[in-house]
């Protein structure tokens, strides 16, 4: 028997009109020098018609990428919204990427429209030449005329956003499209050779949306105030823009003002609800409200119900500070580019409480509905969801990548193919599932120690470091090592003015990993190096460390 159900297709045209016209208003909270400016959703439902408008003029009737090189701020989520809806592909270009990565993605791509902050166009200027697909250069806010000429100078068409804006209708009629259409693009880190692109469809994105208004997910609604420090360049900003307009949540957007001072600030003058975030944010965080209160000027984040923290592991010990010493829970999440990307949130069970409940929420969380997982071990069987038998973590579902975006002509390389196992998306991530569907990392398969034919976890090294009051900052590498293969290299950073020696750590570790797994290399380092999205950089210390850069100490 076929349904009688409808079968409208899941655009994100619907969360636009849904968004902008029931919760009209609904805030967009920008923040800038001059402090907060403030968009109703109902304006930004108005100017995402004018976007629109001027998009279709300048020749945008198809699934052309537009592509954006923009903070976090207003007339990013209005492209958000805009491109995909209209039937375009939005590409969200990373910022901090090196420029060889951009100018590779922005051709394999084809964007043939990008859109620019003010604040960014003097270093786009440099890689406007090189891109050579693009016809028009959009610019957000004043800009100076000789960045203006440079921009020129390179052939594309410049505009001013709200010049063009300002010239077109406040309405605009959204075409039905087929949902499994691409409506959006984002490329991932290659760890070896190119970036690698997905291209997430209006169905995959408006399902994932909706996961993340689920209480056993983030739970998000119109209640929330979200201030997404998350950039909207990788990942997806984690779906918070769309789920904002889905659930009617105000959204504050932290611009270029991602210190930790400003992000204070914002949370308490905008009474933020919630926020996202990777660890190395949160724990600036932490450090801040930390100095302020024991200066006697403490910063009032009492608003602020949940931290919502991934892209890597979250410290335990990071957790434990932010509820005791201010009140605020920690959620912890984990997915990636190729799964929208939310795979986990960690909302421990009905009646578990205490220390238990600490043991899930430690975890990366419960796999959410409709994202299925299985354990791979190393000889290719599959392993049981037992809490303790670990292997590779793979997905599928309904917003997970069934391939990498291949640009006209181009055959999948080797690396690509070996992304995906029989409709499973490989993740790279080696973990434990518990019975009921608790995900434990213990590490990413390239980073993990293989140790005389035993694994250690620089996860579990990592975490019970920075549980060390004096210990900052700590990530763990593998390195070469003659009798074992690998052994683990501790490179730490100190709290200012604190001192400690490596024997003091080695000797706090113990009990707390196995004896076999202590480090007894260690190297006292300033910072450690992270990638474009705030991620401890292994592959930079391991480098660092094989050609001498750091100077270190060995325990016995
Ligand atoms: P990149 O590979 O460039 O870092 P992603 O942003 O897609 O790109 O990162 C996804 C990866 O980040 C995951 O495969 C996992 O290794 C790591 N990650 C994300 N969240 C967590 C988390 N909560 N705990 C541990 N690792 C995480």
């Amino acid at each position: 028997m076929r349904s009688t159900m409808q079968t409208p297709p899941l655009l994100i045209s619907q969360i636009l009109t849904y968004g902008t016209r029931l919760f009209a208003e609904s805030e967009v909270v920008t923040w800038t020098a001059e402090g907060p400016r403030r968009t109703t959703f109902g304006e930004l439902g108005q100017d995402c018609a004018r976007l629109a408008n001027a998009l279709r003029r300048l020749g945008i009737d198809g699934d052309q990428r537009v592509a954006t090189f923009m903070w976090n701020n207003v007339e990013h989520l209005a492209l958000y919204l805009t491109a995909p809806s209209m039937g375009a592909v939005l590409h969200a270009l990373n910022i901090r990427l090196f420029p060889e990565q951009l100018v590779y993605v922005a051709n394999h791509a084809e964007d043939e429209i990008v859109v620019v902050d003010n604040s960014l166009a003097a270093p786009f200027s440099k890689l406007l030449p090189h891109l050579k697909s693009v016809r028009h250069v959009i610019v957000n806010g004043p800009l100076p005329e000789e960045t203006r000429e440079a921009l020129a100078a390179a052939g594309p068409e410049v505009h001013d956003y709200r010049t063009l804006l300002d010239a077109e209708d406040a309405t605009f009629e959204w075409p039905q499209l087929d949902e499994n259409d691409g409506a959006a693009m984002c490329y991932t880190s290659g760890t070896t050779g190119n970036p690698k692109g997905v291209v997430y469809s209006h169905r995959s994105n408006y399902l994932h949306t909706m996961q993340l208004c689920m209480t056993s997910t983030l739970g998000m609604s119109h209640l929330d105030r979200v201030l997404a420090v998350v950039p909207m360049f990788p990942a997806n900003a984690w779906g918070l823009p769309y789920a904002a307009l889905m659930s009617g949540a105000s959204i504050v957007m932290p611009d270029r003002f991602l210190q930790a001072e400003p992000l204070a600030r914002m949370i308490e003058s905008e009474r933020v609800t919630s926020a996202g975030a990777v660890p190395t944010i949160w724990l600036d965080l932490l450090h801040y409200l930390d100095a302020q209160a024991d200066a006697g000027t403490p910063v009032d984040v009492s608003s602020l119900e949940r931290a919502i923290v991934g892209g890597s592991a979250c410290p335990p010990q990071l957790m434990r500070d932010f509820e005791t010493r201010h009140g605020v829970h920690v959620l912890h999440a984990w997915g990636m580019t190729e799964m929208s990307p939310l795979g986990t949130v960690a909302k421990p069970p009905a009646g578990v409480t205490g220390e238990e409940a600490w043991r899930y929420r430690e975890t990366q969380g419960r796999l959410a509905p409709l994202v299925e997982g299985r354990l791979v071990g190393p000889g290719g069987e599959e392993v049981p969801w037992d809490g303790e038998s670990v292997g590779e973590l793979e997905v599928r579902g309904p917003w997970i990548t069934a391939s990498y975006y291949l640009a006209p002509g181009e055959e999948p390389d080797a690396e690509s193919l070996a992304k995906f196992d029989d409709g499973w998306l490989r993740t790279g991530d080696v973990g434990s599932l518990t019975p009921d569907g608790f995900l434990r990392l213990t590490d990413r398969a390239k980073d993990v120690i293989k140790s005389g034919g035993e694994w250690i976890s620089s996860v579990d090294l990592e975490n019970a470091l920075m549980a060390h009051p004096k210990v900052r900052e700590a990530s763990v590498v593998g390195v070469p090592d003659e009798r074992w293969g690998e052994r683990p290299l501790a490179t730490v950073v100190i709290e200012p003015g604190q001192t400690v020696t490596a024997d003091e750590l080695r000797d706090f570790l113990r009990g707390k990993v196995a004896d076999w797994q202590l480090p007894e290399r260690w190297a006292f380092i300033d910072e450690v190096p992270k990638t474009s999205v705030g991620k401890f950089d292994k592959k930079v210390l391991r480098r660092r460390y094989a050609e001498g850069e750091y100077e270190v100490t060995t325990t016995a």
